[in-house]
């Protein structure tokens, strides 16, 4: 399968230069030059098959071609070793818990698939490979988390140093080993513009093999496909109007919900569910892309004002508003609105949600209420409730139970090399590793 720039159609890579360079030079972003569909056989007998055995039938389906299928078992096998549980949590309303990996995020899923897919590439070459990622937190540690141990590949993570949470800097942390986490002495966009220095450096990128691993990578996109399956398998009835919340930022996640719809699986319609940063919803309502400086809420994976994925989904709809229209709705949230939502499905229904699954849940509640028809809505929750301790406690009132992975990185020990803002000295901790 070729993988074609949503800038320029005549563009088109193949899957291992698409996942290695993660971006098309002249901008854009890659899609599949063909979306494979799934026959009625497969969705009727999706309830026999394990998420791992649903994943392996799509990911032949779509990466058949360039990948083996023992290599493509194995890396299923070893980036998928955690299910995502559909938990019911009110009449028609399920959650489909996508936290259960090891940073507790669903970026998990995304960034332990690509870092194997990339492994199996430069193996090919017998290249080693550094990557080089900035963070303002959850990226950070899926990245880290995935990429750990992973052969033949290095990896900084810049993060702006105490500008993220404890919980999120000890994930980075204290992995060690092929994971190096660079403290920088400045804000988020110092750790990124550090990253655009280094990459634009001819010379040094050459000589070291220097690439990122950033959100946009269609390797992080194509096993999100898979847990949407996972969801329909765990349904006990086949509704007629399923409808599914996705809690939003730069639209990856909704992205892969769209190509699952369109690979053939009965979605009835698809929420797009933001915090106040709604350049999205707003774009479905009145037809105009407004994208702006983004804002902070509780719901802070979410905050962007112009989420990247915006030119896949309007590519893959071939920015045909109405058409758009039919399979996705839009909401946005304020932070009031969530803390209260958190606040109301513990006291109703005895579920905790973390900020952004509340957004999600807010979202699914809208839609129903102006569409009474619906019979089956799930809304995924993309982190554990203990990742946002803070807020979700004062909301609930009493103690969350932290899970045992998350407790045994609190209590080792960090290990970080701080660094200024300065391109020369970010070079030498690359060179040491190297
Ligand atoms: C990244 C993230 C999101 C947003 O996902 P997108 O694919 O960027 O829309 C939602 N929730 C959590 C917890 C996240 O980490």
């Amino acid at each position: 399968m070729l993988y074609y720039s949503t800038k320029n159609k005549q563009h088109q890579v193949t899957l291992k230069n698409a996942v290695l360079h993660g971006m098309p030079e002249q901008g854009g972003l890659y899609l599949p030059t063909y979306i494979p569909r799934v026959d009625e056989h497969f969705i009727k007998k999706l309830k026999k098959l394990s998420f791992q055995e649903i994943s392996f039938s799509l990911a032949k389906l779509l990466l058949g071609d360039d990948v083996p299928n023992a290599v493509l078992d194995l890396i299923i096998t070893d980036a998928l070793n955690f299910d995502t549980p559909l938990i019911p949590v009110s009449h028609r309303i399920n959650t489909l818990e996508l936290f259960h990996g090891p940073t507790l995020a669903f970026k998990d899923v995304g960034a332990r698939f690509m870092a194997r897919l990339m492994s199996h590439f430069i193996s090919e070459s017998d290249k080693k490979l550094n990557i080089l990622v900035a963070t303002s937190g959850d990226t950070g540690s899926a990245v880290a988390n995935g990429f750990f141990r992973i052969p033949g590949i290095n990896v900084f993570v810049l993060y702006p140093s105490g500008k993220i949470s404890e919980i999120q800097e000890k994930q980075i942390t204290t992995l060690g080993e092929n994971i190096t986490s660079v403290e920088v002495d400045g804000n988020f966009d110092d750790c990124q513009a550090l990253v655009k220095q280094i990459l634009s450096d001819e010379v040094f990128t050459e000589q070291l093999d220097i690439t990122t691993a950033n959100s946009i990578n269609i390797a992080r996109l194509i096993p999100q496909i898979f847990y949407y399956f996972r969801l329909y398998s765990q349904l006990e009835v086949h509704p007629h109007y399923l409808s599914i919340s996705v809690p939003s930022g730069n639209f990856g996640n909704l992205t892969a919900g769209l190509l699952a719809k369109k690979m053939g699986l009965p979605v009835y319609k698809f929420i797009a569910a933001t915090n106040v940063n709604d350049v999205f919803p707003e774009y479905l309502k009145t037809g105009v892309y407004r994208s702006r400086p983004s804002q902070t809420t509780i719901s802070n994976a979410m905050d962007v004002g112009d989420p990247s994925n915006s030119v896949r989904i309007s590519n893959l709809y071939k920015a045909n508003l109405a058409k758009l229209r039919q399979d996705l709705y839009g909401a946005s949230f304020t932070d009031d609105q969530t803390r209260k939502c958190i606040r109301k499905v513990y006291d109703t229904y005895n579920y905790i949600c973390d900020p952004h699954g509340a957004v999600g849940f807010l979202g699914l509640e809208e839609y129903i209420s102006k569409n009474p028809r619906i019979d089956e809505a799930v809304f995924l929750e993309t982190a554990h409730p203990a990742k946002f301790k803070d807020v979700v406690e004062q909301e609930i009132r009493k103690d969350i139970d932290i899970p045992d992975r998350l407790n045994m990185c609190l209590k080792k020990e960090k290990i970080s090399v701080r660094i200024s803002k300065n391109i020369d000295t970010l070079k030498d901790v690359i060179i040491e590793k190297n």
